[in-house]
């Protein structure tokens, strides 16, 4: 049955090109090879099923990935359904270049490797991105099967021939090429294994045949606080309580049934918890999770948990796993899961996903658009269901939760209309009220006006006030809140959020008639000007309800939200012509301090009062500037000096 014969393709050479092209990561093949042999067992078990084959009683259905450091090769070996020649020629020497033929015809021009996921049903050849030469030894199922072997070197062409393989099953054993040695290095491809294969449906045993003595690892059942190399390396086993502890019997590296392929109603809290763990190795425990369980009108299925965040501080980046039939395909694929999702952690599989397109085809997918939309209804049914019927945990996770929520909102209108009645403000008092809750507080006092805090320490003073007058703010302190609330007023055009600094509300003060109010002004910016020195200083007389009150800044909130905006972008605010940014004194009518000023504008001590006041105010709103510290410590020296003569 010899045979040999030119690989049927158009070009000159498509292994250079599967070398170069086909896929980013080199390491893919590990998951193609494995993933064909798990294929293999999927079809024989169908046989199986059917009646058409019997599977000896003592054997068990199993991939073997097995590494020679010092021969450089790395063999799969399944006891699945196997190849006649026949097979070989149809699926191997012939279809796959059918694909690679699509490939080239897609990918001739491009040179951005990352746009190519997909396996284009090359997936065997794959292997030639790490071998310059390949076999496959061969024994099919089928009564009377004849054994193949096939080989090839990286050529067009390949030899067939009558082979020795005495199991059913296909043994695939590549020959490393100089670049690519560190695949047959054990720790290395074990964890290429677990990156790809941690919940591939068959089981994968995995042996180093130069090892000194295959240690039987002892496993154990505590886990350890601070994951140790070692027991990343084990994490894939999680099947342990399924299996009968088989003296030395070693075990998988993956997981055959992934927590996520189980029905919800079968899954204990611990052992969503303990999945959370093994897979994203993060030891603070989730806030809580997703199970997404879906086969109409498409087959997904998946785990998406809300982690545990630190700090404002820390970068908030989670990991979306895809997977395809529980094999798995890249991380945080942006064009199948929502941007703002990405700050979760989890895995999702969806078998129906076309990923032998490029990403840039996913994109413009109607069906991966529907995949996202399914996401972003069931986390948004997550979170309103649970601020419904348990507002307790809602709150208590609010903290953590909102920056990803006012992220999703932002993002994507459809979660914002799912969740706009969700996202609650913690007041001053430390409740969680919904923005409805506070307009209505606010009707009386600040009708339509939202007055928050972003710095609870540089603005306590304000507080105090507007405390003291019943009239409620809210903490707005994260880093998105600024956009957030740009957003939020785009979605309530009536409403206007004001730091609590920038705007004196009417319940604050008393009446002052206009023409008072314009006298005292200028009467009071004139006598400042002077004190200071500051000529564009902007003054406003005010008559607060608190006496004790002397003087206050209030920034503009527009104008302080353009600086803002401008510092952002690296813009210095001094060269945006905008000076004290909007910043206004305040001075208080009913003060003593300031009527005395008034009362004795020529006083020799009334220009130190001034500028005191002026320091005290700018205190209150912002840290003063290193010269102006050092002015107001020395002036404040000369008052108490004053006060012993
Ligand atoms: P795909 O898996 O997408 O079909 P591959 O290039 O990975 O593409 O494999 C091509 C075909 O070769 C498979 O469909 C299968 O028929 C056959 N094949 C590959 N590996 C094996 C194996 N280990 N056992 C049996 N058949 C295999
Ligand atoms: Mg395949």
């Amino acid at each position: 049955m010899a045979k040999r014969g030119n690989l049927s393709i158009n070009s000159e050479n498509i292994f250079p090109i599967i070398k170069k092209w086909l896929y980013s990561d080199h390491d893919i093949f590990v998951r193609e090879l494995v993933s064909n042999g798990c294929d293999a067992v999927t079809k024989l078990k169908k046989l199986e099923m059917i009646g058409e084959f019997e599977k000896p009683d003592d054997e068990e259905y199993m991939v073997k990935v097995i590494v020679s450091p010092e021969d450089k090769t790395i063999q799969f070996i399944d006891n699945g359904i196997g190849m006649t020649e026949d097979e070989v020629d149809e699926y191997i020497n012939q279809i796959a270049f059918s694909g690679a033929e699509a490939f080239m015809a897609q990918y001739k021009d491009k040179t951005n490797e990352d746009q190519i996921i997909g396996h284009f049903g090359l997936g065997f050849y794959s292997a030639y991105m790490v071998a310059d030469r390949v076999t496959i030894d061969s024994l099919s199922y089928k009564d009377g099967a004849v054994p193949v072997h096939w080989e090839c070197d990286g050529g067009t062409e390949f030899d067939m021939s009558e082979g020795d393989k005495a199991e059913r099953g296909t043994t695939i054993t590549l020959y490393l090429n100089d670049d690519s040695f560190e695949f047959s290095n054990e720790y290395r491809c074990r964890e290429v294994l677990e990156k790809y294969c941690s919940f591939m449906p068959v089981p994968i045993y995995f042996e180093n045949e130069d090892a000194e003595q295959p240690e039987p690892e002892e496993k154990e059942d505590v886990i350890d606080m601070e994951p140790s190399e070692e027991e990343k390396d084990e994490n894939g086993d999680v099947t342990l309580e399924d299996e009968d502890e088989e003296e030395d019997g070693p075990e998988p590296i993956n997981q055959t049934t992934p927590l996520w392929a189980k029905h919800p109603n079968d899954c204990t809290e611990e052992e969503y918890k303990e999945f959370y763990r093994n897979v994203f190795h993060d030891f603070k425990e989730p806030l809580f999770w997703i199970h997404l369980n879906m086969d109409y009108p498409f087959n997904l299925k998946g785990i998406l948990y809300f982690p545990k965040i630190n700090t404002q501080y820390d970068t908030i980046e989670g990991t979306i796993k895809l997977y395809n039939n529980q094999v798995f395909i890249a991380d945080n694929i942006k064009e199948v899961i929502p941007e703002y999702l990405l700050l979760l952690k989890g895995c999702i599989d969806c078998p129906d996903l076309p990923l032998n397109v490029s990403r840039s085809a996913l994109q413009n997918d109607g069906f991966v658009k529907k995949i996202a939309d399914y996401i972003t209804k069931k986390v948004a049914e997550k979170l309103s269901g649970m601020c419904k019927t348990d507002r307790e945990s809602y709150e208590k996770y609010w903290d953590d939760i909102s920056p990803f929520i006012k992220f999703g909102c932002i993002r994507d209108d459809k979660f914002s209309d799912r969740m706009k009645d969700y996202i609650i403000f913690k007041n001053m008092e430390g409740k969680y009220i919904t923005l409805p809750e506070y307009l209505e507080a606010a009707k009386e006092t600040n009708e339509n006006k939202v007055f928050y805090i972003s710095d609870e320490l540089v603005q306590s003073q304000y507080m105090n006030m507007f405390k003291e007058q019943g009239i409620d703010a809210v903490y707005l302190t994260e880093l998105i809140d600024n956009t957030f609330i740009t957003y939020l007023e785009q979605r309530n055009k009536d409403v206007q959020f004001l730091r609590i600094d920038s705007d004196l509300t009417e319940t604050l003060k008393e009446e002052l008639s206009e023409e008072d109010s314009k006298s005292i002004t200028d009467k009071l910016a004139e006598i400042f000007r002077k004190a200071t020195g500051e000529e564009h200083i902007i003054v406003k007389a005010e008559k607060l309800k608190n006496p004790e009150i002397t003087s206050m800044i209030t920034v503009q909130e527009q104008t302080r939200r353009m600086a803002e905006m401008m510092e952002m972008y690296g813009m210095d605010r001094s060269l945006t012509g905008m000076g004290a940014q909007g910043e206004t004194l305040i001075l208080n009518v009913n003060n003593n301090l300031v009527q005395y000023v008034m009362d004795n504008p020529e006083n020799e001590n009334t220009e130190m009062i001034c500028q005191q006041i002026y320091d005290l105010a700018k205190i209150s709103n912002h840290p003063l500037k290193p010269e102006e510290m050092t002015a107001f410590v020395a002036r404040s020296n000369k008052i108490l000096n004053l006060l012993t003569k």
